[in-house]
């Protein structure tokens, strides 16, 4: 069926209500195992009911934010949604108290059982009100970043339209573009200052009344997870710091010197090619190339594409009054995936056919999967591994949809993903230093940013930047402010990516094997162990990041255009 065609209907508080109120007890005073799978059926059948109907509403009001029915429907899920929260970790109490806790592990699967574990650590009814307060303050943040306009020779400028000088061939352009972008942040320093101070307090008291050491712990179990703790992190940032940063700094280095820059400066990050990004073909011919790629890789994938493509699960079209992100969700009750996007002409357009399809490709593959509902696509770094991995995946069907320029793509995609990792993790960086000392003032956050800047990014200079010369590069950075500990993900997944990539460069069929194989299990193992299946190290390991590193390295010497 279409996806402008699926049914949709309010799922009512009431409704949700009545069976958590008959399915917990059950679980509660059960007398056997088959009782509480019984219990679990009727539970698992209200949730699918709510997401996929809560996800419509969501979809519908995004393709258009003023169509009034969808605007009321998605308010009416976002009051509902902590109680609804509540019942679910009352749901999951109840199984993991459960006298037949033993048995149900095994009926079932300890993945659900340690999920379900870190999602009663997370929350506590102690804390609510702090909740409410939080996502008060972090929608003043957003709300405050959206409405900052910047003077663009006389013209006012939101931020994303300020930041496409950023990436201008025209090293002046670039400069006067984050010069009138400090300045403008500089007007609201003491807005940004004080917002992120008041976050760091309220998440930081939330913390203690749950009798946790500090936020990074209670951060960590918002996060869902499962196979890594602050050690495991710490491994990791030393990797980076050790292994990739060198790489990174001396690549990016010969880099700029192709471009004829001596002094690589903060504004010459965006641009990697000489004459400028590769542009991708038009719309229509990003689908066929997508459809042709999708059925080379093989039957399952062709299967999938085919079924977004028939029932029109792609809404790419920038037009008045859609919501300006891109996202990839599904409507599980009908095995739909459904990509969001906005084209703007850009190599962006062509990670819509690789990275969100590799979101929607998960979703596909792990529909009937027995914990579908509730493990879902695993944690975020398992699920940026099934998008990001994708987007290598796509590597040799890349003519199909920049011409000529493909080879010039590949290697600007590798150079960026690369330097990606060092970036991410000092944001990741950062807020363990901000967390672990909640009283350290602006000023002092600050000079921690400009120290971890010199760890990090040694080749990159901030000198005479207005505002960011202070050290002050994070305050934009919206996940420091919206989604703590959300960053790492993204590079611990890019590690796993670039593994994908290399072993596919030495057998394409079976790295692409091996990729499905792990994207069919979705959340049913976790991260690390899905890793060692498909024949990877954890980046986790001491020196497990040299090889990698080197790897590509050499990749990126031998793809230089
Ligand atoms: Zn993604």
């Amino acid at each position: 069926m279409k996806v402008s065609e699926l049914p949709y209907r309010r799922v009512t508080l009431e409704e949700i209500q009545a069976v958590m109120e008959d399915v917990i007890p059950r679980i509660q005073n059960a007398k056997s195992v088959e009782e509480i799978l019984a219990a679990r059926e009727d539970y698992l059948k209200i949730m699918l009911e709510f997401a996929t109907n809560a996800s419509l509403a969501s979809m519908r009001y995004t393709i258009n934010t003023v169509d009034p029915f969808y605007v009321a429907e998605n308010e009416y899920y976002d009051e509902i949604g902590p109680v609804v929260d509540n019942y679910d970790v009352a749901y999951a109490s109840a199984l993991l108290d459960s006298p037949f806790r033993a048995e149900l592990e095994k009926a079932l699967s300890p993945v659900l059982f340690q999920s379900m574990e870190v999602q009663r650590k997370s929350m506590s009814d102690e804390i609510i009100e702090d909740m409410v307060e939080e996502n008060k303050v972090v929608r003043e943040y957003s709300d405050l970043m959206a409405a900052m306009e910047f003077d663009w020779h006389g013209e006012k400028l939101p931020r994303a339209m300020l930041m496409k000088y950023a990436k201008d061939a025209d090293r002046a352009t670039r400069k006067e573009c984050f010069d009138v972008l400090g300045r403008g942040l500089e007007e609201h320093k003491k807005e940004l200052d004080d917002i992120f101070d008041r976050l760091v307090h309220i998440r930081d008291r939330m913390a203690k009344k749950m009798g946790y050491k500090d936020f990074i712990e209670l951060g960590y179990y918002r996060m869902g997870r499962l196979c890594y703790d602050r050690e495991k992190v710490a491994n990791f940032r030393e990797n980076v710091l050790k292994d990739i940063v060198p790489v990174v700094a001396r690549l990016r280095t010969e880099n700029a010197k192709r471009l004829g820059i001596e002094d690589y400066k903060f504004y010459d990050d965006g641009v990697i090619m000489p004459g400028g990004d590769p542009v991708p073909c038009s719309k229509d011919e990003i689908f066929a190339a997508a459809g042709e790629m999708y059925h080379a890789m093989g039957k399952e994938t062709g299967d999938f594409i085919d079924l977004m493509l028939e029932n029109e699960a792609f809404d790419v079209d920038s037009r008045k009054n859609k919501w300006g992100g891109g996202y990839c969700t599904e409507f599980a009750k009908y095995k739909q995936p459904f990509i969001l996007a906005n084209f703007n002409g850009t190599t962006g357009d062509v990670d819509v056919v690789t990275h969100e399809a590799g979101h929607a490709l998960n979703a596909y593959l792990i529909a009937d999967n027995r914990f579908a509902l509730e493990l879902g696509c695993g944690g975020m770094e398992t699920a940026e591994t099934h998008s990001m991995s994708m987007e290598f995946f796509a590597w040799p069907y890349m003519e199909k949809f920049f011409g000529k320029d493909a080879e010039r793509y590949k290697f600007m995609h590798a150079l960026e993903s690369f330097s990606f990792i060092p970036y991410g993790t000092m944001v990741d960086a950062f807020q363990h230093i901000v967390y672990a000392q909640p009283d350290l003032t602006p000023d002092e956050r600050n000079a921690e940013w400009l120290k971890l800047e010199k760890q990090f990014r040694p080749h990159i200079s901030f000198e005479g930047m207005p505002y960011l010369e202070q050290g002050t590069r994070w305050q934009y950075q919206m996940h420091i402010y919206e989604s703590p500990f959300y960053y790492i993900d993204y590079c611990l997944a890019q590690t796993a990516a670039f593994q994908f990539l290399l072993a596919s460069r030495k057998d394409y069929d079976d790295a692409f094997a091996r990729y499905l194989r792990l994207s069919r299990q979705g959340g049913e193992k976790v991260w690390t162990d899905l890793l060692k299946e498909a024949g990877f190290p954890s980046p986790f390991e001491p020196g497990a990041l040299a090889d990698l590193s080197e790897n590509v390295e050499a990749l990126l010497e031998s793809i230089r255009v």
